[in-house]
């Protein structure tokens, strides 16, 4: 426990982001209060796949994809999806996307994704100890299965987590349905992390935190925030239509909704969202024993609580287009070529990934006001990430030294 070294901070949002902050400031003493106008854990830290994927270093900016977008957005079937009315407003987000797709911008990417991603379960089984996770995660491990039609994109994907040090163990065909024998075999191979975890119930684990977080004396405040500044050397001032609240540091930590706050702050920082889809299929849980990706198709299958979770694609489309019938049907054919048992699907659900173009988090000071910290943009793999965020969030809160390099998450990569 460090000591007290900042006597109050506001957080807004209480996605995985927000909490796992909050409970980590508690830990060191400082008085904290998360605002959201929703339950906590409710918007994308609610609808994930839930998997807990610390091998998952690459990302989307890389070179390989420039010659499968053309022919993924032309085909109103494929995994990525565009939302026409919303293209024009998104255009400086994908030209800045499409100039990171590049080996250097990929490998960069990679290597300080891995920087945090490497610390990633190790923080939350940290809070793990602290709660009870009965019927809540499962170790069974995660596997990814490709057809041979991109086979060179997974290759480069293997070696560059080989060369980062990642481990990962190559199947055939028959050690993959050796594992999980129901799948209909429309693949040709796949990649196991037999040491991944899987959250049974992503909202149940963020609640859990969050009475954590409440029990060791943090505040919640129910209220949507309107704006967040700086007013002084030790002052900032979180507004809500209700009331202004005062404490030494903010946090914004909003998710997909955090560019409101750093455009009102004055700094232009291109975030914006991959939005996603899941399903569930009720009572069909058992057929699979962990998640399968398939990566062809940009979406997955995860058992859990609530029933067989099919999640995934990328559709580009901002935060107001409604919900997509097509791609909600998409995801419910990309299901059943894995698993033709499947019947009937509920809980139509649209959630919101928070992405910069470079496919690197925003943890850090903002530009303008070093009491305003931003935590977002944690795109694909949130979720994963909240644990260790938290962690280094509450050490800059606390002025406290790091080690690790935080140079390539700040804002000032944008300006
Ligand atoms: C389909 C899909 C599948 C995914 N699968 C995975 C996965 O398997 N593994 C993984 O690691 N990641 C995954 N992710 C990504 C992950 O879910 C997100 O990156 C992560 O949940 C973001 O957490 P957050 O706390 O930043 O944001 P959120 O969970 O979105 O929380 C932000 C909070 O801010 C609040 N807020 C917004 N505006 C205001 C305001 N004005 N005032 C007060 N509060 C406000 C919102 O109400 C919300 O509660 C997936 C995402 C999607 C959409």
């Amino acid at each position: 426990m460090s000591d007290k070294s900042c006597s109050s901070v506001g957080i807004i949002g209480a996605g995985i982001q927000g909490v796992c902050t909050g409970l980590q400031l508690l830990k060191k003493n400082i008085p904290t209060t998360i605002f959201d106008q929703n339950d906590p854990g409710s918007m994308a830290s609610y609808g994930n796949a839930g998997h807990f994927s610390p091998y998952a270093v690459v990302q989307l900016n890389r070179p390989d994809i420039l010659y499968d977008v053309p022919k993924m957005l032309l085909s109103s079937s494929g995994p990525l999806a565009l939302k026409w009315n919303y293209i024009p407003k998104m255009l400086p987000w994908i030209l800045r996307y499409l100039k990171n797709c590049n080996k250097k911008s990929m490998l960069h990417t990679a290597k300080y994704m891995n920087q945090i991603l490497s610390l990633s379960m190790d923080a939350y089984e940290e809070i793990f100890q602290e709660i009870d996770m009965t019927n809540l995660v499962e170790q069974k491990g995660i596997i990814y299965v490709w057809t041979n039609k991109n086979l060179k994109s997974r290759e480069m994907e293997i070696k560059i987590r080989k060369d980062l040090g990642v481990e990962q163990k190559i199947l055939t065909v028959k050690e993959i349905l050796d594992l999980e024998p129901k799948l209909k075999p429309v693949f040709s191979g796949g990649c196991f992390y037999d040491y991944a975890y899987h959250a049974k119930d992503p909202q149940g684990i963020t609640k859990k935190i969050f009475e954590l977080f409440l029990k060791r004396g943090g505040k919640f405040i129910k209220q949507d925030v309107k704006s967040v500044n700086q007013t002084g050397t030790n002052k900032t001032i979180i507004k809500t239509d209700e009331k202004d609240y005062e404490f030494e540091k903010s946090v914004i930590a909003c998710g997909a909704f955090s560019k409101k706050f750093t455009d009102q702050l004055g700094e232009k920082i291109p975030l914006d969202t991959e939005r996603g889809y899941h399903v569930h299929f009720k009572g069909m849980e058992n057929l699979l024993s962990r998640p399968v990706i398939f990566l062809d198709r940009g979406f997955g299958l995860t058992p859990m609580n609530q029933g067989l979770r099919a999640v995934g694609t990328v559709e580009l489309g901002g935060l107001k287009n409604p919900i997509s019938k097509k791609r909600i049907q998409y995801i419910v054919n990309c299901a059943k070529e894995l698993l033709p048992q499947l019947g009937e699907h509920e809980d139509e659900w649209l959630g919101f990934r928070p992405t910069l173009p470079d496919f690197l988090p925003v943890i850090g000071p903002s530009k303008n006001n070093q009491n305003i910290i931003y935590a977002f943009g944690h795109h694909h793999l949130g979720w994963t990430l909240g644990a260790v965020t938290g962690k280094i969030v509450s050490g800059i809160l606390a002025n406290e030294k790091t080690n690790l390099d935080l140079s390539p998450y700040n804002s000032l990569r944008f300006n």
